[in-house]
């Protein structure tokens, strides 16, 4: 991911990614955009309608005085305005519940997006920042995608102000004969005031810029502190430091640095002068333009042009049109810098699949070989291979077991075996066939995986093996059965209903680690795949207990294909076919008998090395 590509984005740029916000929120929420544009022109309407019959009243008083009239003119001004503001706030109704759905559609979006990314994305550390950043960016407060709406909430009661205004603004060149002609009433004090407008709007709109980039140089500068405070809340917030946190008393370290990062060089105060000026400079000129409207529209009306009730009406919509320019100009420069911010959110909406995808072969068997042909790989962005030309065949039925000391490549051939990533070099085949010829999906049905790091989900029990919001009861009872499960299922209100962890529901149940293990195991009964892999779910576990528990799985699980993965020899050599992973290389491969037999192997070299902390 391109980390820099915000600095100094080209205007064109910004054009573009806002374009592209407008299109993302209305595929997202089609009706939002104009639902928000017509409230915005409702309410403009509203106020403008009570404006321009006040202006009426003004003359019929100052006029002739029509009873009837000034009767109607009240009716009206109440009327339509109470119907315009109604209008108003149904379509405000509804713009709120299109609020709601965006937001949530565009969480929904970001989320989908993480999920399908390849996963060495989620290995990768500039993807993982880019991924917070883009959540962080999400919020209401702060740039981003709701700050877009935010602007664009502002910017819809501008435009339809400014039309109003400049439709109230027409009359003006409808005057009524009989008024006298002179400097004030002629072109050129048109002209003049027009300069004069011009001029100031130039001051408001060129300052208020210059105020808006310094506080966005600002904002950009504290986005340390904000991964600090990120870390803060994600870390140290909730239980996972609890206990650490207690018993080392860091509480007040943390707290300390919280508060450094936060009002890191006076930051906010900082921020409150700008935002300060920049409100006081475009009040002090909007009172300017007022005064100076004012005193033309006066002038005009003084000299007969315009009834006294007009000067009300184009003073405001004269007001209206000014500070409305000024609004719509400081609202699409917010917009257009918001989408240096928006880059990073495209940047991770862009991220490309680089596993190739094919739905050319569809995996009709599950009677399968498989087989890696002289299979490199590196880790992205890392210089050495992970593994070295590694040829391996895994038949059906048979159970074989890699094991290795830490950091000997292990996991890796487990993560290319189930397409986590490529190799880097050579194949892996399938019945003969390159695997990434072959629809992922059907691909990875094959496989049931409990890794070390293994995750259960705040979902009930059943729900947790079935991968699935629906489950077979007696199908899942089997499995936790199997894998002695069944005496804590039974001590569970709910049964298979019952949650785990607290996340979703306040009654879940807490379980231990052991028996996470096995609820992972059983999931992997559960799925009833050809396939099955442990990667050393049972590492914090001690050796006897390891080995039994594969031993066991290994029963249970009958003749489907097997593979066993530890660094502990004593807990595979129940398997008929073990190989031996150092440094990335498969370095020998045989039975438990054969190679404690070779005297200069590796195998014989871990054996004992090994032997010794679990000789009984
Ligand atoms: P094992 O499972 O045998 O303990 P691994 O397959 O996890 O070993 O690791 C093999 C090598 O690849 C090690 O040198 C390890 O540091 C490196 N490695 C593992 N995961 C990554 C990763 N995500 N990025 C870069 N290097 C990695």
């Amino acid at each position: 991911m391109a980390k820099d590509k915000n600095k100094n984005m080209s205007f064109g740029q910004q054009v573009k990614n806002l374009i592209r916000t407008y299109k993302l929120v209305s595929s997202l929420e089609p009706g939002y955009i104009s639902t928000k544009l017509c409230r915005a022109f409702m309410g403009s309407l509203s106020s403008m309608i009570v404006v321009f019959f006040s202006a009426r009243v003004i003359d019929e008083l100052t006029g002739d005085r029509d009873v009837h009239l000034l009767v109607i003119y009240i009716a009206v001004t109440v009327g339509a305005g109470f119907l315009l503001k109604l209008l108003s706030k149904v379509f405000g109704a509804k713009e709120e519940v299109h609020k709601q759905a965006l937001n949530y559609k565009y969480e929904l979006v970001l989320s989908e997006k993480s999920r399908e990314l390849d996963y060495e994305y989620m290995e990768d550390g500039s993807v993982n920042s880019s991924i917070n950043t883009v959540k962080e960016l999400s919020g209401t407060s702060g740039e981003g995608f709701m700050r877009h709406e935010q602007a664009f909430n502002f910017l819809a009661g501008n435009v339809s102000t400014l039309l109003i205004s400049l439709f109230v603004l027409s009359g003006m060149f409808i005057t009524s004969d009989g008024y006298e002609e002179n400097f004030f009433t002629g072109g050129w004090s048109l002209v003049i005031f027009v300069v004069f407008v011009i001029f100031t709007l130039y001051i408001t709109t060129a300052l208020g810029d210059k105020l808006r980039k310094i506080y966005y140089t600002r904002l950009g500068q504290s986005s340390g502190s904000m991964k600090f405070l990120r870390y803060y809340a994600e870390y140290t917030d909730i239980g996972r430091a609890g206990k650490d946190i207690r018993l080392y008393n860091q509480a007040p370290a943390v707290s300390e640095l919280f508060h450094d990062a936060y009002f890191k060089n006076n930051f906010w105060k900082k921020v409150e002068v700008i935002c300060g000026v920049e409100f006081g400079l475009s009040a002090a000129c909007s009172s300017f333009l007022y005064g100076l409207s004012f005193l033309f529209v006066g002038l005009r009306a003084l000299h007969g042009m315009y009834s006294i009730g007009s000067v009300v009406l184009y003073t405001t919509a004269l007001t209206g049109v000014t500070g409305q320019i000024v609004n719509i100009f400081a609202n699409t420069v917010r917009q257009l810098n918001n989408g240096e911010y928006m880059q990073k959110i495209f940047d991770f909406l862009d991220l490309p699949s680089k596993k190739r995808v094919s739905s050319d072969h569809i995996l009709g068997q599950t009677d399968c070989e498989i087989e890696f042909k002289d299979v490199s790989f590196k880790y992205p962005g890392s210089e050495s291979y992970a593994l070295k030309n590694l040829s391996l065949k895994l038949n059906m039925g048979t159970k074989l077991a890699i094991v290795g000391m830490n950091g000997s490549g292990k996991t890796t051939m487990i993560k290319l075996l189930c397409r986590l990533y490529d190799p880097t070099e050579g194949v892996i085949t399938i019945n003969g066939t390159d695997i990434r010829d072959y629809v992922i999906e059907e691909y990875l049905a094959l496989f049931s995986v409990v890794f070390q790091d293994f995750k259960l989900f705040s979902f009930t029990l059943g729900q947790n093996l079935a991968a699935a919001m629906e489950y077979d009861s007696t199908r899942a009872y089997n499995a936790l059965e199997k894998v002695g499960f069944d005496e804590r299922l039974n001590n569970m209100e709910d049964g298979l209903n019952t949650y785990l962890y607290k996340q979703f529901d306040e009654d879940g149940v807490e379980i231990s680690g052991g028996e996470a293990q096995k609820a992972a195991l059983a999931r992997a009964i559960y799925r009833d795949t050809p396939f099955m892999v442990l990667d050393e779910p049972t590492a914090a576990l001690d050796p006897l207990v390891e080995y039994e528990i594969y031993t066991r799985f290994n029963s249970i699980i009958g003749n489907k294909t097997a593979v066993y993965i530890s660094h502990r020899l004593s807990s595979c050599r129940f398997c008929d076919d073990i190989a031996v992973f150092h440094e990335g290389k498969l370095v020998q491969q045989g039975s438990h008998d054969q190679l404690v037999g070779v005297r200069d192997g590796l195998y014989f070299e871990l054996w004992n090395a090994q032997a010794q902390y679990y000789a009984d």
